[in-house]
């Protein structure tokens, strides 16, 4: 997948793309359904980190990927679900298990830097360039508590900083420039009315 094609993230959505097997649509709508949207003040709160690691964690981590799959997304953090635990799942490639990070800490952040466009699951119809370090080190646990260290760059680091913003409540429409943030909340009203 091309870089600049990039969306939280949607895969499918490029400029003319092939219509969905109804089956695979309907599972998207509904998931959708449970992924909240903007104007959810939800999405504007600061996630807490999570200290016990149960099966009710690991039962919150399976049904992130369930949605994360079926809404057709390569990352969703718990906050779009409603839960402020600081809890994330992301898959940049499509049949590779799902990753969870608990508690993730971006330790290392490089000044390289590169913008490429990004859509979010929260944010309908908006697509906009935000400029991001190419690439992260990132600390955290896993759903069992086990620590993990991942390196990661391009897509990879981009997914996981997208969804770290998300668990500060922080979306990207602060992230792009100004002019593109104009044309991006019109459009995302315009679909959630539409909703
Ligand atoms: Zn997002």
């Amino acid at each position: 997948m091309a870089e600049d094609q990039v969306t939280d993230f949607e895969v499918e959505e490029v400029d003319s793309p092939p219509p969905l097997d109804p089956e695979v649509a309907e599972r998207r709508r509904v998931a959708l359904q449970q992924v909240r949207q903007y104007g959810d003040p939800v999405l504007r709160t600061k996630a807490r980190p999570v200290e016990v690691f149960d099966d009710e964690l690991r039962a919150e981590v399976a049904r992130m990927g369930g949605l994360m799959h079926d809404s057709l997304g390569i990352g969703l953090a718990a906050t779009q679900v409603g839960v402020l635990h600081r809890v994330l799942v992301y898959r940049v490639e499509p049949d590779a298990p799902v990753n969870a990070l608990v508690n993730p800490v971006i330790e290392f952040s490089s000044d390289d830097e590169e913008w490429a466009e990004e859509g979010c699951l929260s944010l309908p119809s908006v697509h906009v360039e935000v400029e991001r370090p190419m690439f992260v080190r990132v600390r955290a646990q896993d759903e069992q508590g086990n620590e993990v260290l991942i390196e990661a760059s391009g897509l990879e680091a981009r997914v996981i900083q997208h969804e770290v913003d998300h668990l500060d409540g922080v979306l990207i429409l602060d992230r792009t420039p100004k002019d593109q943030r104009k044309e991006a909340m019109r459009a995302l009203r315009e679909a959630l009315d539409a909703a």
